[in-house]
């Protein structure tokens, strides 16, 4: 049977035309699926009774399950621990800013990266997700909340760059006007820096936001805590940033996980400042969310302040990163290990 969840709109259309069918019958499916969330041909009240068990006969609509969902305290951030046909867990989070909803979405079942104080990398790579499997998670947390999810970032579980072809294909899904229609303006792509893969994605042309985990301006120390640094070094990682907005004219963001005397002197600041400098970008700083795998901290608020004003008073708009639901873990890969180490004890 063919899984109708992520097909494209155009995808849908030959499909129904190969059943006998308008076009228009794909288009109405593409509207049931991702602008109404219906996954039941039964549900569908604009085709007829014969056409939804013709329909039901042939294809279907693939879920992926919810298996835990946690709130915030402040109810301003939630998690869902999702679970996989195969077994397998994943999971994404949803947080409230201001007026906005945003979703943040896995890619990958585990993380090939490994870099040193994330916990998504710490039992590898498993495989990538299907892009069904990343547009569901959009589409199980939107059908739960009747606010309308106005911005997606890519800062889940895995690399999106590692993942290309589905994660681009859930992109277009998600972005289409007949479905969710998630302005390309509101999709952040995070990456760990695949200096190829950043060129690729410039080439596309679409104005999606990027944001590039740089936690380091010195090679050395880049190396140490995120190892595809000695792959794409960081001056290659920078010349990528620099065509990508000479392609793609957005603000680019540079992720910096602060961690207390790791990567938090001020003299490194300095270093980051005329690093980047010439871009137009924004750099977002983390205080390292804490996990034992990990034996650091973060720096203490008041340093994490002065990081920023040298950032800022050598001209580099920086902003710290709001901790948001902390007590739910909502740190990448924190909730699906929680539970796989459960598991093993148990
Ligand atoms: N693979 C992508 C997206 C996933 S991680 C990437 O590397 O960008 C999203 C962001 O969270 C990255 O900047 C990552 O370095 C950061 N991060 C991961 N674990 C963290 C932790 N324990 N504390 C603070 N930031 C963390």
């Amino acid at each position: 049977m063919i899984n109708l969840k992520g097909l494209e709109q155009h995808e849908l259309e030959s499909l129904a035309e190969k059943e006998g069918e308008s076009s228009y019958r794909g288009r109405q499916l593409f509207s049931w699926i991702y602008q109404k969330g219906i996954f039941s041909f039964q549900e569908m009240t604009n085709l007829s009774q014969g056409l939804r068990d013709r329909f039901s006969s042939i294809w279907n609509i693939q879920e992926i399950e919810a298996i835990k969902i946690q709130h915030s305290e402040e109810r301003d951030a939630a998690k869902f621990l999702f679970q996989l046909k195969d077994g397998e867990r994943i999971e994404s989070v949803l947080m409230y800013f201001e007026n906005r909803l945003s979703v943040c979405l896995s890619t990958q079942v585990g993380c090939a990266f490994k870099c040193a104080f994330c916990a998504s990398g710490l039992k590898g790579w498993k495989r990538n997700l299907e892009s069904w499997e990343i547009v569901d998670q959009f589409l199980q947390i939107q059908k739960r909340n009747k606010d309308r999810i106005s911005n997606i970032v890519f800062m889940g579980i895995g690399e999106p760059l590692n993942n290309y072809d589905n994660t681009m294909k859930a992109i277009k899904i998600l972005h289409d006007p007949l479905g969710a229609g998630i302005g390309m303006r509101h999709i952040t792509i995070s990456t760990v820096g695949i200096v190829p893969e950043i060129r690729k994605l410039a080439e596309e042309g679409a104005p999606i936001r990027l944001a590039v985990s740089l936690h380091a301006p010195v090679d050395e120390l880049r190396g140490k805590l995120l190892p595809i640094n000695k792959k794409y070094k960081i001056s290659e990682l920078i010349e990528a940033c620099r065509y990508y907005q000479s392609k793609i004219r957005r603000r680019i963001s540079f992720e910096y996980t602060l961690i207390k005397g790791v990567n938090d002197d001020l003299e490194l600041a300095k270093k980051l400042a005329s690093l980047v400098k010439g871009i137009i970008c924004h750099v977002n700083l983390i205080p390292l969310n804490p996990m034992s795998e990990y034996p650091h901290q973060a720096p203490d608020s008041k340093h994490v302040r002065a990081f920023q004003f040298v950032l800022e008073k050598s001209g580099i708009p920086a902003s710290v990163r709001q901790e948001r639901g902390q007590d739910i873990q909502a740190a990448c890969g924190q909730l699906r290990l929680e539970m796989e180490n459960r598991k093993v004890c148990a």
